[in-house]
């Protein structure tokens, strides 16, 4: 009889705790990075027509530079690292950036297209300790939008069922220039069957914003939304894809600069893949000074954005500064708009749980001291 599938679970539970250890983190301090995206490599082997993120010439960043990267937003207090691009399997140390970031304390994930999975590479992720891999697939079959394919990629995701032992989530996409939206059911299906977890993006413009979608791909999207979710599921931030898949705004405070970095490949800092440029800061030089101007800062593009990544860690923040609103929205689906006092009672005595600042600080302490963490100094003193 083989170990590896009690291994699996283990690490799985591990994975879960980690993830409790990011909320209990975000719950008590508002002065860290909850998540920050680096860009190994601009480059991409593929050209998807909707993309404004790669290039086909530049050169990986140098492996000690990403080294030095990763340690800053340790020191930063940073709980989760995306690595995307460009294509990030395109840097040939890859996996000593993964290493990396695991061995700071934080959860590493990695956002690739997947051409270059084979059994060998996933090995070296699972040696590496990598939290969740996701891949985009765009359509069925390839066309001349996207060549994301679920045909394409079919063996890869074999691949990974077989081999990974981190989290797989697929993200299937509607929106501009996506030609058959139906698609994303049968990708969702597949990686259902596969026992993978299942999100569903809506491709934005070249400044992150989205154009109203018709009933019919609206209704696709509530179907697929249905099946297996992914890490800080429990976060409804399906709210802000309801809203602007009619053509309505959002009413939230964009923390992009502070709890959320996107960190190009030049080491600077921006508020977001659509938005580089602001504030444009060298990393290596940033501060908690910058950490709390921009936590501030007002972003006019924050109504119609679309970038999730972002708007989760806004929902971490509502929980802790307006908990019951943001219980309701995280426990009730955006067409429901239940208020405050139809909650069932167990939920209303949740949120009390976070009302005040006191509880709130009480009650993630535990939950860090639980999880057997030590009280990190830095986030001491960033509180
Ligand atoms: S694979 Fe990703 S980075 Fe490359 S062109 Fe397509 S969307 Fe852009
Ligand atoms: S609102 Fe924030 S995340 Fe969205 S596009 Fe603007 S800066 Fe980026």
């Amino acid at each position: 009889m083989t170990l590896a599938p009690l291994v699996r679970k283990i690490r799985r539970v591990g994975r879960r705790l980690r993830e409790v250890k990011v909320f209990a983190q975000a719950m008590r301090s508002s002065r860290h990075p909850i998540h920050a995206h680096i860009i190994p490599t601009r480059r991409c082997n593929l050209a998807c027509a909707y993309c404004n993120e790669y290039d086909h010439v530049s050169q990986p960043v140098a492996t000690e530079e990403m080294l030095r990267r990763v340690d800053k937003l340790a020191d930063l207090g940073t709980t989760i690292i995306t690595i995307s691009g460009g294509e990030p399997m395109l840097h040939p140390e890859l996996s000593r950036i993964v290493r990396r970031i695991d061995d700071r304390g934080m959860i590493a994930t990695l956002i690739t297209n997947g051409y270059l999975l084979v059994p060998e590479r996933i090995r070296e992720l699972n040696r590496a300790k990598l939290h969740q891999l996701q891949i985009s697939i765009d359509n069925v079959l390839p066309d001349d939008v996207s060549k994301k394919s679920l045909k394409v990629l079919d063996q890869k995701l074999r691949w990974l069922a077989a081999y990974a032992e981190f989290d797989v989530n697929i993200n299937a996409v509607v929106g501009s220039g996506i030609r058959n939206p139906e698609d994303v059911l049968v990708i969702a299906r597949r990686a259902h069957a596969l026992r993978f977890t299942i999100t569903v993006g809506v491709v934005h413009d070249g400044f992150g914003q989205l154009k109203p979608l018709d009933e019919r791909v609206r209704s696709i999207v509530e179907d697929a939304r249905g099946m297996r979710k992914p890490l800080f599921s429990f976060v409804r931030y399906d709210r802000f894809q309801h809203n602007l898949a009619r053509g309505a705004p959002n009413e939230w405070h964009c923390h992009a600069g502070s709890r959320y970095l996107y960190i190009c490949e030049n080491g600077l800092v921006h508020w977001c893949s659509q938005q580089r440029g602001y504030p444009g800061i060298p990393l290596k030089q940033y501060s908690a000074a910058d950490l709390e101007r921009e936590y501030h800062t007002v972003k006019s593009c924050a109504p119609f954005c679309t970038i999730n990544c972002v708007q989760k860690t806004a929902v971490l923040d509502e929980l802790r500064e307006n908990p019951r609103e943001a219980i309701l929205h995280i426990l009730s689906p955006p067409e429901l708009q239940l208020k405050p006092e139809q909650l069932p009672l167990p939920v209303r005595a949740l949120s009390w749980m976070f009302v005040s600042g006191h509880n709130r600080r009480w009650f993630s302490s535990m939950a860090l001291r639980v999880l057997g963490l030590k009280q990190r100094a830095q986030l001491g003193r960033l509180r």
